[in-house]
This record gives C-alpha cells, structure tokens and sequence, in this order.
C-alpha cells in the first residue's frame, strides 16, 4: 500500500512539475476589442550599446531626437492621419539625421559607398512596397511608399528605383550627401582590422566575420503604428551594415523579414543582423506565431528573438504592435534606440537594456 501511495505521490509530483514547466507564461494584455487605442513606436537600431560606451551629449542628443520623431508620428494619428502616414513622418525624420544609419546617417560598404534599403507595409491590404541599393533617394521610405502605391510592383532596386523615383519627383541627392566623419571613421577601423587579420570565430550559417565588430551594426530605423481607424502599418529604412559587401541585400526592405504588417495579427519593425533575420524570417514569424497560435504579441516576439535568433546565432531586436494597439519590445543585443507612447498616452524613450 505504501508503495502504492508513494508511486501515486510521485507521479503527482512529476505531473505538477512538468505542468510548470509547460504553463504559459503570466499574460499582461493590456488593451482589448472594447479598448483598442492609437499607438506608436519607433526604433533606432539595436547593437552594442551599453552606458559605459555613450557620452552623456550623445545620450542626450539620441533621447531628444527619438522623443521629436515619437511625438510627430503621434501627432500625425491624433490629427487623423493613417498609421502609414505616422510610419512615414517619423522615418523621414530618422532618415534626415545623421545620428542613424538611415538616409543622411548610413553607414559604408566595404567599398566606400551608401548604399540604402528599405520598406513599408499596409496592415489592411497587405500591400507593400520595398527599396534597395539606392544611392542618390534622400527618403527610402518615400520611395518605398512609392513603389507600393503607384506601380504594381513590390520591390525594386539600384538604378531601376532611382529610375522609379525620378519619375515620381522624389528627391535625390549626391552621393556626398551621405557621407559623415563618424561613419567613415567606422568602416576605416574595420578595413584596418581585417587588414590586420583579426580572427572572429563565426556563428553557424555565415562565412564573413564583418558583423561581429561591435560598430558596425546598430542604427537602421523603424516605425509601427495603429491609427483610428483600426489600420496597422510598419516601415523599416536603413544604410545595412559598415563593410557590407557591395550589392547585399539585408532584411530591411525584406517584407516578412524586417517588416510586417497585418491587421489581423500584427505590425512588426526589426533591426540588427540583417541575414538572420532574413533566413529566419522574423517580423513574419512573429506574426503568424499570434495568427496560428493565439500567442499575446510579447510572447510571439520574445520566442522568436530570445529563442530563434539567439539559437540561430544572431542579435538585434524589433517593435511590434498588435491590432488593438499592446505593445512589445524585444531584443537580445545591449541596448536598442527605442520609444513609444505608453497607456496614459506619454511618451517613453528608452536605450539600454535596463
Ligand atoms: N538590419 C540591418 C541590416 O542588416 C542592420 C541594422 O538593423 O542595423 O541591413
């Protein structure tokens, strides 16, 4: 008998353990179908940021910009504009400040150019319109707006979409425009570094070591919205990587890698290493976790960057919003420029990790 109630005992235990293990995680879902709001987040690329690396100046200079572009795209969806509409502002605003690697501020290939990428993407059609390679487009993420809205098309690259965006008036600049001391100075310590022979043990799946130079991959920017009407929309612009070979390609104007969005699940803005989140196809994962599997938006995020790229090897982050306006933040690198609107409609701007 006592054998009995010992394996019985056990066997209690062993269930209530495993149960543990398997419950879900505890949910905060803040807003609901009676209590959707307007939202908005943005990002300023994710990398090795930490405190000790960042002079209080800059710090101060980052927080300002993101709190200025923050409150513009709000405004916008106050004001009644759309969440593409928000997405737009406040990318053109990154984009025209040199402090991100988007537009004015992005960084060089490994042969000394610009060369810019980027996308957006309406929740309630699925259109979607992305850019790539583009030299002389002061505003991607117009061109890309662009492309969604007035061709039939979804991508369109190099001279092609330069092409493209004469025809639409859009502005274009010299290449000069986007070149910057800062950005300049990070790609010459790069080349001297590989010059010097500097060897990176390399994680699965990639055979360069230009990513794992803590510079060289932080400041694409990204905007998720959801406006009045219920409509979500995200966009994503960036410069890539310092020392991205000429021609490649990340996962910025990638839609289902970089950029997403789908009023029926979510709108998803990434940043970080570019060819994980290609293969991983990460802002469309995220997604689909919430569609096929009903996870709350934090949840689907977490597991796809704490779990997916962590063991896949890569680093970075993304925003995301879901259709009734929760917000989720994740990222598995030091620090991610990031700000949104919080529940009593104030802004929050954040860097570091904690
Ligand atoms: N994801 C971008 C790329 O790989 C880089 C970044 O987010 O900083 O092109």
């Amino acid at each position: 008998m006592r054998a009995i109630i010992s394996t019985f005992l056990l066997f209690t235990l062993l269930v209530s353990i495993a149960g543990q293990k398997t419950a879900p995680p505890e949910i905060k879902q803040l807003q609901g179908p009676q209590n959707p709001r307007l939202a908005f987040v943005i990002h300023g690329g994710a990398g090795v940021i930490t405190r000790g690396s960042m002079s209080a100046e800059k710090e101060k200079a980052y927080k300002a910009k993101l709190e200025e572009v923050l409150l513009a795209g709000y405004k916008a969806l106050q004001s009644g504009k759309s969440s593409l509409d928000a997405v737009e502002i406040a990318i053109r605003m990154m984009e025209d400040s040199p402090l991100f690697n988007a537009g004015k501020g992005a960084v060089f290939t490994a042969d000394g150019k610009n060369e810019l990428d980027s996308s957006i993407m309406n929740g309630k059609t699925l259109a979607a319109g992305a850019v790539a390679g583009l030299h002389h487009v002061k505003n991607p993420i117009t061109l890309a707006r662009a492309v969604m809205e007035k061709s039939p098309h979804v991508m369109m690259v190099g001279d092609g979409a330069e092409k493209f965006a004469k025809e639409q008036n859009l502005e274009l600049v010299d290449e000069k425009y986007f070149w910057t001391q800062e950005r300049w100075d990070a790609l010459q310590k790069i080349l001297q570094q590989e010059k010097e022979k500097t060897a990176i043990p390399q994680p699965k799946g990639t055979s360069e070591n230009f990513a794992e130079l803590p510079y060289n991959k932080f400041g694409t920017v990204g905007a998720i919205a959801l406006d009045k009407d219920g409509n979500l929309a995200a966009g994503t612009s960036t410069g890539g990587m310092t020392n991205k070979k000429y021609g490649r390609v990340g996962d910025a104007p990638i839609i289902g890698a970089g950029t997403y969005a789908n009023n029926d699940s979510c709108a998803v803005s990434g940043t970080g290493w570019g060819e994980f989140f290609i293969r991983l196809g990460v802002a469309r994962d995220i997604c689909s976790l919430m569609e096929y599997r009903a996870m709350p938006i934090q949840n689907a995020a977490d597991m796809v960057i704490h779990k997916k790229l962590q063991n896949l090897g890569g680093d970075g982050g993304i925003i995301g919003l879901d259709k009734f306006g929760n917000i989720a933040i994740s990222f598995n690198s030091e620090g991610m420029y990031r700000a949104y609107i919080n529940g009593e409609g104030k802004p929050v701007v954040e860097i570091y990790k904690d």
